[in-house]
């Protein structure tokens, strides 16, 4: 799969070159390209941003420099990527948005900053033919600064699902929000040695070696967790 990021803060992506999606880079299982916006102005000080129309505090991102990159990135080719734009303002993204970009071969994360990027760039990207369509996400409901770290969260987990990159020994499969079709089930609690730590003992079915009872075991804490961690009425 095919990765571009956008930033006006490219050094921010740095941690992408680390860990499991640094290895899948380092495979050619991912294919990461980081820009900087700054590469594509068009004066002396190297402008992104303008004044709000209609007025207002802070910046807008220009769709000038925007628009002139996403172009040259996407170049001449005939494959079609698909343009995300991590916004708070956009539609929620979750472990079922992960798994359905998995399969796209290319993605190009445009962040943002100030007060995000004008709202033309995702309209025009949106029916330009050469692009497969606009995704205006949201990691959470809350606002960060840009959209860098929310790029990193939607890569690692976009990243992890591609084959190979979790190794034979796991699978996506087990995590939470992929244990049921609903995609609504968290995962239970895990142990590992020593068998009491502290006083605290690790639960007796998981010793006893009864597979079946294990599974079901599992399945139990899962639909537990979930009620207690994730009730409306928290
Ligand atoms: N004025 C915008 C609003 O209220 O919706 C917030 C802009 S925010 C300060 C600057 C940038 O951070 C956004 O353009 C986006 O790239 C990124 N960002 C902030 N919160 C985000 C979130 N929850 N999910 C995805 N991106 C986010």
């Amino acid at each position: 799969m095919r990765i571009d990021i956008v930033s006006i803060f490219p050094d921010y992506l740095g941690p992408l070159r680390l860990s499991l999606i640094g290895k899948a880079v380092d495979s050619g299982t991912i294919e990461l390209h980081i820009h900087d916006l700054r590469d594509w102005t068009a004066d002396r000080h190297r402008t992104v941003d303008d004044t709000p129309y209609g007025g207002g505090p802070g910046m807008v991102m220009s769709p000038e420099p925007w628009g002139r990159a996403l172009d040259d990135i996407r170049g001449t080719t005939d494959l079609k990527p698909k343009l995300v734009i991590p916004t708070p303002s956009g539609a929620r993204f979750v472990q079922s948005t992960a798994q359905q970009w998995s399969a796209h071969p290319w993605l190009v994360f445009a962040c943002g900053r100030y007060e995000g990027i004008d709202a033309r760039l995702a309209q025009f990207y949106h029916a330009d033919q050469h692009w497969d369509g606009v995704a205006e996400v949201s990691i959470g409901d809350y606002v960060l600064a840009g959209g860098e770290v929310a790029a990193m969260v939607m890569v690692e987990a976009v990243g992890r699902l591609l084959p190979g990159v979790l190794g034979n020994e796991v699978s996506a499969a087990d995590d939470s929000f992929s244990i049921d079709d609903s995609g609504e089930l968290v995962e239970g609690p895990v142990f590992t040695r020593p068998q009491i730590w502290r006083g605290l003992e690790v639960p007796e079915v998981l010793l006893s070696g009864h597979h079946a009872h294990i599974v079901q075991w599992r399945a139990a804490q899962a639909q537990d967790r979930t009620e207690q961690m994730r009730s409306v009425d928290r």
